[in-house]
């Protein structure tokens, strides 16, 4: 019978080794692999095609398919030389604990499922508030990622700012609700789009705001503000790094008390390193945050957080309620994001920041900002156009013609020793090097120069 297969299985525990046998292989080989697979490699997925199994399966057959079709197409995103999109690696010891505890199999939502979960998400909180420098009264949520954090964000401050104007929400609903201002700039992130989407907002109500040759709001064309408007703006444009002037945006809103979000998916970890804490002057006069640890910080993947100074506010947008629901005096994971089950992703997200304490994250992104100026530096002299400046990790560039542009990001991707990707910038052709993977060397960014001077020339 099959539970009697499956429990020697895991009495045995060879399928775990065998398992662990195979990671060991991809981590020891990933810095010489292609960073994207080979054309060959992405053929061989065909293996996958086949029909649902009538019959139970091998399990050691099962995990070499994987390694031996599924390993040579995943790309190399924990090796040094992934420059594409802003991705980050994973800090070992944030596999070591999420590997370690997968065996937990936890459903986070709730205390009474989970307490350990309960109480990791307080401490993460509180940690994050600390090195964050956020006020005492934040709360934060542990959801997928950024997309699910500004979504959670703005459900609150949706809640929030039609309560001000006295309507509730969640009885009445947005159908005939006095009308909410929304203000974005055309620089937003794309997964805002999807997320206004979401909420019923319509592209066509949004105040689209202009944004500057950075790709940042544009301050002296900022409307007047009121009471009933809710501003989203930007720490780390995903094309060039660049931070909206927070401060005097969260001075303006909160004057008339209006509510200011800071998609900070990347960028808000510019606030724990020194150097860079002047991008994110004013940033606690906000409303709510979105940051993600799958990215700078480099845990696993599926770590966002929403931070929110209106606990009130987020947990009652997100409000589930049903008579089975055992809610306690401890933390409730549930109460803060919109899912129920959901992994226990603040397990990884303590291990890290345990390990790298302050002056580890200082570290760490101080250093993606030394070889982002570094990359600069080698291309400039290299004869390619900033097309940014470079603040914090992003660095954008172009070649003397649009042909030109895309000719050498297809060369370099095309090489397997690194990846970038193409974008467009101002209605041009660009090319976006994301630079936050702790792997990343100087060696690595000078590979990079070297190959991007290289077909370039
Ligand atoms: C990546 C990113 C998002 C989306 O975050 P996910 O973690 O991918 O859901 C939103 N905004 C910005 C600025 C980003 O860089």
């Amino acid at each position: 019978m099959i539970h009697d297969k499956m429990r020697s299985e895991l009495e045995s525990k060879q399928i775990f080794e065998f398992a662990k046998k195979h990671a060991y292989e991809y981590v020891d080989t990933v810095d010489e692999q292609r960073v994207f697979p080979s054309q060959e490699s992405l053929n061989n997925l065909r293996h996958f095609d086949e029909p649902l199994p009538v019959d139970t399966g091998d399990p050691i057959k099962i995990l070499d398919q994987l390694q031996k079709f599924g390993a040579p197409a995943a790309t190399a995103q924990t090796g040094g030389r992934y420059f594409g999109f802003v991705d980050g690696g994973a800090v070992p010891i944030s596999l070591a604990a999420k590997w370690m505890t997968d065996v937990w199999d936890q459903c986070g939502g709730l205390y009474v499922i989970s307490p350990i979960n309960g109480k990791l998400e307080a401490v993460c909180e509180s940690w994050l508030k600390d090195v964050l420098a956020l006020p005492q009264e934040t709360v934060a949520g542990f959801v997928s990622g950024t997309s699910m954090a500004n979504l959670s964000a703005l459900c609150a401050a949706r809640y929030h700012v039609l309560k001000n104007l006295g309507w509730d929400f969640l009885e009445k609903g947005l159908m005939q609700a006095p009308k909410l201002r929304i203000l974005a700039h055309q620089q937003v992130h794309a997964s805002v789009k999807a997320t206004f989407a979401l909420l019923g907002f319509g592209s066509q109500n949004i105040e689209w705001l202009p944004a500057d040759k950075q790709g940042r709001l544009d301050i002296q064309q900022l409307p007047e503000l009121d009471n009933s408007c809710i501003v989203l703006l930007q720490a780390g444009n995903a094309n060039t790094g660049a931070f909206d002037d927070i401060d005097a945006v969260c001075d303006l809103a909160n004057a008339v008390g209006a509510w200011v979000h800071i998609d900070g998916a990347f960028g808000l970890w510019a606030r724990a390193c020194p150097q860079l804490q002047y991008l994110t002057k004013g940033m606690e006069k906000a409303s709510s945050w979105a940051v993600d640890g799958h990215k700078t910080l480099n845990t696993p993947y599926d770590c966002g957080i929403v931070l929110c100074r209106h606990p009130e506010s987020l947990v009652t947008a997100l409000r589930a309620s049903g008579e089975y629901i055992i809610y306690s005096e401890q933390r409730d994971p549930m109460l803060y994001g919109p899912e129920m089950s959901k992994r226990c992703r603040a397990i990884e997200l303590w291990a890290t920041m345990k390990y790298l304490g302050r002056n580890g994250i200082e570290q760490m992104v101080g250093r993606f900002y030394h070889l982002a100026k570094r990359t600069e530096a080698g291309l400039k002299a290299s004869g390619f156009r900033m097309l940014n400046e470079v603040v914090f990790n992003q660095v954008l560039v172009a070649c003397e013609s649009e042909a030109q542009t895309k000719m050498v990001v297809q060369a370099v991707q095309d090489s397997g020793a690194a990846w970038l990707g193409g974008t467009t910038w101002q209605g041009q052709a660009a090319i976006r090097i994301s630079i936050c993977s702790w792997k990343t060397t100087e060696e690595d960014i000078d590979l990079l120069v070297s190959l991007m001077s290289a077909a370039n020339s």
